[in-house]
């Protein structure tokens, strides 16, 4: 809200493993079709690091990719004006100490106009060998919004 966003409330939303992920999915899509800007942010994934469950954590990146990412993927990939997704977590949430790191975190920007580079698997590794290097926040901005 200090950014000037405007919030939308999804019904079943509730910060946990359990979250309404087409929900949110379906907010977004719905709110690029007038906004500029969306940012979705779903914390279930945070929250099993916390309760130091790998099961869960897996279990909520694998619904974030098929139940979130996917379906905006998919419809957003329909629409004539360009639309571009990034991917990414706020922080990192290693459940072997259960809390946050400020170590640095995976990202993909994906730009329907823009050619891949070569990393194929989305993962702290395999991510250090990505086109955009290591990036500070405000730089990650600019190259989002560039
Ligand atoms: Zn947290």
């Amino acid at each position: 809200m200090y950014a000037g966003l405007r919030p939308i409330v999804v019904e079943g939303a509730t910060g946990l493993y359990n979250t309404n992920y087409e929900g949110k999915a379906q907010a977004a899509i719905d709110a690029l079709r007038t906004d500029d800007f969306v940012y979705l942010h779903i914390e279930a994934s945070d929250e099993a690091g916390h309760e130091g469950d790998v099961a869960l954590k897996v279990k909520t990146i694998e619904y974030l990719d098929s139940r979130v990412v996917k379906p905006i993927f998919e419809e957003v990939s329909k629409w004539d004006e360009p639309v571009t997704i990034a991917v990414l977590p706020d922080h990192p949430t290693p459940c072997s100490i259960r809390t946050h790191t400020a170590a640095p975190v995976p990202f993909i920007i994906y730009r329907p106009e823009q050619q891949p580079d070569a990393v194929l698997i989305y993962d702290e590794f395999e991510a250090q060998k990505g086109s955009y290097g290591m990036l500070q926040s405000q730089q990650f901005m600019q190259m989002l919004l560039s």
